[in-house]
């Protein structure tokens, strides 16, 4: 068990729950940055919650956004954590070519609004940047450390700008900054307009006869798919090196956005091709053709190691949609009421 404190952006996406479980399985204090909706955006951290004023709390979550630097760097002051996960980011390509400028300033100029507020505030802590395979772009597989970048979208454009953010003040200030360059992991935590948790939901739906069809893009797309709770172990050991450095995290394996379709129809006994419907909203102006990661460094240094494949995958995901299909069991008579939405955030 440890005493350290980390800090989380990001903390209520895919990525940030299935860390904030892992830290608080170690015994870390977490604290995590939610941007402010006027709905709930907790439901991927609702299980990890105490209310601040039991004595066991050890997750704390605080309103912040990217785009506000005097916020951002107010809380570092305030929290100094021993380590920071920055994994917050306007993180769809599609809506990247929408909204880059946006995307520009949360995903690329954001990583610098937190690089520098934890150079000002001096503190020692260890810093994480969510670096992406999307960096390399059209540079061709297999991708590793030294493979060119060649981004082709505006998350990509910001996402290789934050990742030379990170190595500069690494290597200007002597931080112990690092990119985790993560190729595309999935769970059913995804967000729902992802390719793989939309195919995964559209199958379940179909199964259960709640919908006839599912319209996608370009099936030709090769992805390198791993599992989104095995990745974030990851992210923890690249912060506790000796040495910060930049490593590629990947299966190794890359399939066909067809072929992950195949997969999540075949599973519960379908023929995707009575019930996949092409339109032309899905595609991109410039695409990423195929990923597939070399992760051999990864695997020496950190000693880590994918075991889930895109095809448990696609079966891992089309279960929990029928599971989440599935009606709850009715309470029984005289049940006290579900408790209404908490509110998680404080200062
Ligand atoms: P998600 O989209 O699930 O989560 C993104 C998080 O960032 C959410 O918590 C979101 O808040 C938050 N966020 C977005 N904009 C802002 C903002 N302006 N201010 C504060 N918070 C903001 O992404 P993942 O968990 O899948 O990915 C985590 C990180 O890893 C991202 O940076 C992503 O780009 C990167 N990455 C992901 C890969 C993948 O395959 N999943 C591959 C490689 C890199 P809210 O819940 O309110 O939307
Ligand atoms: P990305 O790799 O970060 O862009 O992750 P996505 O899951 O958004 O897309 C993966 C691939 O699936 C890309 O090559 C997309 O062009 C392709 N794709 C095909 N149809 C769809 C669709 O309907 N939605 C999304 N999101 N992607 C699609």
């Amino acid at each position: 068990m440890t005493d350290k404190t980390a800090l989380i952006t990001g903390i209520t996406g895919q990525d940030g729950s299935y860390l904030a479980e892992l830290l608080l399985e170690k015994g870390y204090v977490v604290h995590g940055i939610v941007r402010r909706a006027s709905t709930f955006n907790t439901q991927r951290i609702e299980h990890l919650y105490r209310d601040p004023h039991d004595p066991e709390a050890r997750l704390f979550l605080h309103y912040g956004d990217l785009t506000d630097g005097t916020r951002i760097a107010g809380l570092l002051e305030r929290l100094r954590p021993d380590e920071v996960y920055h994994l917050a980011a306007q993180s769809h390509v599609r809506v990247s070519f929408d909204e880059p400028e946006f995307t520009g300033d949360s995903t690329g100029l954001g990583t610098t609004r937190l690089l520098e507020a934890v150079r000002t505030t001096g503190l020692p802590c260890r810093f994480y940047q969510a670096s992406s395979s999307e960096m390399f772009g059209a540079s061709p597989p297999p991708q590793h450390e030294g493979t060119a970048f060649h981004p082709r979208s505006p998350y990509g454009v910001a996402k290789v700008y934050a990742y030379w953010a990170t190595r500069n003040y690494r290597e200007a200030y002597g931080m112990y900054a690092v990119n985790g360059i993560l190729f595309n992991h999935e769970s059913p935590r995804r967000g729902p307009t992802f390719v793989t948790r939309k195919v995964a939901t559209a199958a379940a739906r179909i199964k259960a006869g709640l919908e006839d069809v599912v319209y996608l893009g370009n099936l030709d797309a090769r992805r390198d798919w791993g599992y989104a709770a095995e990745y974030v172990e990851a992210m923890w050991r690249m912060l506790q090196q000796d040495e910060p450095d930049d490593y590629v995290v990947a299966t190794g394996v890359s399939h066909s956005v067809r072929d992950f379709v195949e997969q999540c129809f075949a599973h519960v006994g379908l023929d995707w091709r009575d019930h996949v419907r092409f339109d032309e909203r899905y595609l991109r102006p410039t695409e990423v053709d195929d990923l597939v990661g070399d992760a051999s460094k990864a695997e020496r240094i950190l000693g880590w190691r994918p075991t889930v494949r895109a095809p448990e995958l696609a079966r891992l995901m089309v279960d929990a949609e029928i599971a989440a299909l599935s009606p709850a069991p009715a309470a029984p008579v005289g049940a006290p009421a579900a408790p209404s939405a908490p509110e998680l955030v404080g200062r």
